[in-house]
């Protein structure tokens, strides 16, 4: 039985590891499965920025493609000869004017050298289509024009494109007109970028178009000029920009150089989505866990108890065994005595006949606790309550039973309560009941032998209330004292004899008569134990109420 105990122990604690070990290996990949979604969502997120910053540049391209359908051999030309403006490149130019994204256009031939020569720079006015020299050049056109020429100086011999696009930060877009075939430049055209139109109409437009506002695109993004440290435009303008909040930035690609996008990445809806199913399904498993590891523990611990219940059930039968041989043997050996004829002195057959007496009852006393543990085990207590006065009751055992307290020390205290009312008791259980009581209260009673037995009474109920300034009990085994087998494990107790039946059969039969028991008890102060009847009205047709239906009750005619 102890093998298949213990195994059982393996077993459950094999169950307990692979419950512990699923719901890790559960727990795990619900977070590799949120943390998915994360960076799937924080990739998009990038993509979306990437495509962002090339629409931008994009949006540049008009000019730039209508360049590209014209021939620059002829516009070599015509340039080399100081011909008028063609009319296509006209067209071109006349339309980049148009759009608010450019100002002003300027074309330099390529043998410019430096902005101040005289007659170097041309601009181009939408009223005439024509090229007129221009006067007073501003210095970013300058900029913008030497940076490209610098650019083309070390591009030009591998070139093999028409047009070379090369922007000053946010300042101009200069092109650079090649002749393939020669590799040579053709001219120099720049346009001036319109920065209050970019910023304030056309990126701050495209910001919240392509993200949203931040509830709807799960970021923040901000037009940043990081150097002068100024936000230009953003999607969320309730939102403040900190530059330590950045967790992304995106650049333009080969423009608008000063200026990139500084994004925050809020919980995208399908981040928030994953959250909250990452939570709710860690909640139910939550809850599984805790359901099968607390009846796995709740196994455990049956198991336990059912294992000491069998111990303490193995050392009773040794023990009954043995209590139940000695006062056989004593009754053998002096019924051998007296069948043998040999005793005939009359004093010696008196106690010869006493020895028999008193180890018989003995016998009998054990007998019928163990016939009543039996009974109770098979629920076949027969309880007929019949409406009996608790004082006679009490006093009829205390009057019976007297000579045993007596010779064993005890002068006990009894208070009876006048014209107390009738409770419907079975008369057998209650003396089992009060017999079991004063039973332990001597036994545990070593130094001072003080039994009171008394009856109190309130209107609802009478208790019964037995007292002694024994040995007590431990607090920690309080709870057990009730279970069948149980014995305090304590030296004082250990030596009285006893096999922890008495108060298991009381507390059933108090539960069978429909009263309760308390305890209270301080440790080698004393017990009082109390068990309270509630008092029916007595009446003919008035049953009491069945209190467990596993009892019989019959009832008192
Ligand atoms: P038994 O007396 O045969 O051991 P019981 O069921 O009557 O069995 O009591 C169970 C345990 O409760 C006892 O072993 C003892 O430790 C404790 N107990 C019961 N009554 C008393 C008491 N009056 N004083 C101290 N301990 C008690």
């Amino acid at each position: 039985m102890k093998k298949y105990l213990r195994f059982r122990w393996i077993l459950l604690t094999m169950a307990a590891l692979a419950i512990i070990g699923l719901t890790g290996m559960n727990v795990y990949s619900l977070y590799a499965l949120h943390e998915s979604t994360i960076s799937a969502a924080a990739d998009r997120q990038k993509a979306q920025l990437s495509d962002f910053s090339f629409t931008t540049r994009s949006r540049f391209r008009a000019p730039v493609a209508g360049i590209w359908k014209l021939n620059m051999e002829q516009l070599h030309d015509e340039f080399d000869q100081r011909l008028p403006l063609n009319t296509s490149l006209a067209d071109v130019l006349f339309d980049a004017t148009e759009d608010p994204l450019f100002g002003t256009v300027y074309f330099a031939y390529p043998d410019f050298d430096n902005c101040s020569t005289q007659g170097a720079i041309q601009r181009f006015d939408p009223t005439t289509r024509k090229l007129t020299t221009a006067g007073d050049v501003p210095d970013f056109i300058c900029d913008g024009l030497g940076l490209t020429r610098t650019r083309m100086k070390v591009l030009l011999q591998d070139y093999r494109w028409s047009t070379k696009v090369v922007f000053d930060t946010h300042r101009t877009m200069t092109v650079a007109l090649i002749n393939p075939r020669g590799t040579e430049i053709v001219g120099y055209l720049t346009f001036e970028i319109n920065n209050d139109y970019l910023i304030n109409d056309y990126l701050s437009n495209q910001l919240v178009e392509a993200f949203g506002t931040g509830d709807q695109s799960g970021m923040s993004v901000w037009l940043h000029d990081w150097l002068k440290n100024e936000v230009l435009a953003t999607n969320t303008p309730n939102v403040p920009y900190q530059r330590r909040k950045v967790q992304y930035i995106q650049r333009f690609p080969d423009l608008l150089d000063n200026w990139n996008l500084k994004v925050v990445f809020d919980e995208s809806p399908a981040v928030i989505a994953s959250k909250a199913n990452l939570t709710r399904n860690l909640l139910v498993m939550g809850g599984a866990l805790t359901l099968l590891l607390g009846s796995l523990t709740l196994m455990l611990i049956l198991a336990q108890k059912e294992r000491s219940l069998l111990e303490r059930q193995a050392g009773f039968l040794a023990n009954v065994t043995h209590e139940l041989k000695t006062p056989l043997a004593m009754m053998q050996a002096a019924g051998e005595n007296l069948a043998d004829g040999r005793v005939t002195n009359p004093d010696r057959l008196k106690t010869y006949g006493k020895h028999i007496h008193t180890e018989s009852l003995r016998l009998r006393h054990m007998i019928e606790k163990l016939l009543d543990v039996a009974r109770n085990d098979a629920g076949q207590h027969i309880i007929k309550p019949k409406p009996y006065s608790l004082g006679v009751l009490v006093q009829n055992y205390m009057n019976e039973h007297q000579p045993l307290i007596k010779s064993s020390g005890f002068d006990p205290v009894i208070v009876i309560p006048d014209n107390l009312p009738l409770v419907m008791v079975d008369k057998d259980s209650f003396e089992t009941i009060l017999g079991n009581l004063v039973e332990d209260a001597m036994k545990y009673s070593i130094d001072e032998k003080y039994l009171a037995v008394r009856l109190i009474h309130d209107s609802q109920s009478i208790s019964l209330q037995v007292e002694d300034h024994g040995l007590g009990i431990p607090k920690k085994s309080m709870k057990y004292i009730f279970d069948k087998f149980y014995r305090a494990e304590d030296t004082l107790t250990a030596r009285t004899k006893g096999h922890g039946l008495g108060l298991s059969i009381v507390k059933s039969l108090v539960e069978l008569s429909g009263a309760t028991i308390t305890v209270e008890s301080t440790y080698r102060k004393g017990s009082v134990f109390s068990v309270t009847f509630p008092i029916h009205v007595a009446s003919s047709k008035k049953q009491p109420q069945m209190v467990n239906p596993k009892a019989k009750i019959e009832y008192a005619s």
